[in-house]
């Protein structure tokens, strides 16, 4: 399949294009477009072979379902068979917005959207070239991040044609999706409502609307490091380096649940490094240090405040990349970067990533959640 791109100027938008567009999402293909969260790529959720192409072309488990996006409240009548009264005030203040909600879901909706579950996901995106396509196509668009199943996902038009030329029939370069993280997923049929994915909305926010609303305890419970260091000192024990080396050759297999979890995640190895600033970096930097002689390509995950503090002396540090995810003060900068970091390391080539832990305040939440999936859980506290 040929795959066509082409440019939508946000301040600008030309309807002759977007109309375009909505007319292959009504044929029943496959349209890459730009949300404020990441981009998408598009099909009309009430055909169902429409949606299976989606699947087909990003590789996606088909027990993983999909968000619904629509472009008013009214679509949403027909798309579900009940409203908990906590749907209003939270769509009337993060819709259009990076918040997904869960619903008991209607019959119009084909189970292979909700992966079989009674419930359905759906979003009302900020973007206006997203509103636009959704608006002029008159359909719910089904819509999961525009990358390959497992790998991070877009924030770049470039980044999804990297992953899908050849797959979709058409990707619209928007320029960059501004949020860089995926929406915030709230189930809305319990009461407390649940975050089942953190997101562009922050828990703080939610619960300005309803305080009580919590994580899914399976997020606060997730899987740490099979690495855990309860004092620097621990570092430098042979044990522990020992773990560390075989598991950098990809020799050591993490406990369950391991891989499965892998998710958002760079070709490259990744350890997340977490605790105080200070200690992140002389870890870090001892952790190059160590393996600095095996000839492997490290990157390193810093910020604005530690980048210089990576010790790379004259000789021999060619194998190593620093890279800002941007300024500790503004976390909105760190979520906006991080994928297209991660792919950039890819293009660098390096072998193992060691990446800065961050505090989860805020939409750190959302930055750490996927680090960790990206991370396949290899955590180090210091
Ligand atoms: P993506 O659109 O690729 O960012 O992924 C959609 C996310 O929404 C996944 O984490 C899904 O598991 C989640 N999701 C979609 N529908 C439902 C649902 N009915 N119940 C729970 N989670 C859902
Ligand atoms: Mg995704």
């Amino acid at each position: 399949m040929k795959t066509e791109v082409i440019k939508i100027d946000i301040n600008n938008i030309s309807q002759e294009k977007i109309n375009y567009a909505a007319e292959i999402l009504k044929a029943g293909g496959l349209v890459a477009f730009p949300t404020e969260t990441v981009y998408g790529l598009g099909a009309n959720a009430l055909q169902k072979e429409a949606v299976r192409k989606i699947f087909a072309a990003k590789g996606r488990p088909s027990d993983n379902p999909l968000i619904v996006h629509i472009a008013d409240i009214a679509s949403l009548d027909s798309l579900v068979v009940e409203k908990p009264p906590i749907w209003e005030p939270l769509a009337h203040k993060f819709w259009p917005g990076p918040l997904t909600m869960i619903f008991k879901k209607s019959s119009v909706i084909p189970d292979e959207i909700t992966a079989g579950l009674d419930t359905v996901a759906i979003r009302m995106p900020v973007h206006p070239i997203a509103m636009a396509l959704i608006k002029a196509s008159g359909l719910p668009i089904a819509a999961p991040s525009a990358n390959s199943s497992g790998y991070p996902s877009p924030t770049l038009a470039s980044h999804v044609y990297e992953d899908l030329n050849g797959k979709i029939d058409l990707i619209i370069d928007g320029g960059k999706a501004d949020v860089g993280l995926e929406s915030t997923v709230l189930d809305i049929t319990v009461d407390p409502p649940l975050i089942l994915r953190p997101g562009g909305v922050t828990l703080e926010q939610l619960r300005t609307i309803k305080s009580d609303i919590s994580l899914d305890p399976a997020l606060a419970n997730e899987p740490e490091t099979d690495f855990t260091l309860t004092s620097q000192a621990n570092l430098n024990t042979d044990e522990f380096l020992k773990h560390k080396r075989r598991d950098l050759q990809g020799k050591f297999i993490p406990k369950s649940p391991g891989l499965k979890y892998k998710h958002y995640a760079p070709k490259a190895q990744m350890v997340i490094v977490d605790g105080e600033l200070d200690k992140i970096v002389s870890t870090i930097n001892n952790l190059v240090q160590d393996i600095k002689n095996s000839k492997k390509r490290i990157g390193i995950l810093a910020t604005e405040q530690t980048k210089d503090y990576y010790k790379v002396d004259t000789k021999g540090n060619e194998n190593i990349v620093v890279m800002s995810l941007g300024s500790r003060d503004c976390p909105e900068e760190i979520a906006a970067n991080l994928f297209k970091r991660f792919r950039e390391m890819d293009e660098q080539k390096v072998d193992v990533i060691f990446a800065e832990g961050i505090s989860k305040n805020g939409i750190g939440l959302a930055i750490m959640n996927r680090m960790k999936k990206a991370a396949g859980f290899n955590i180090i506290k210091v």
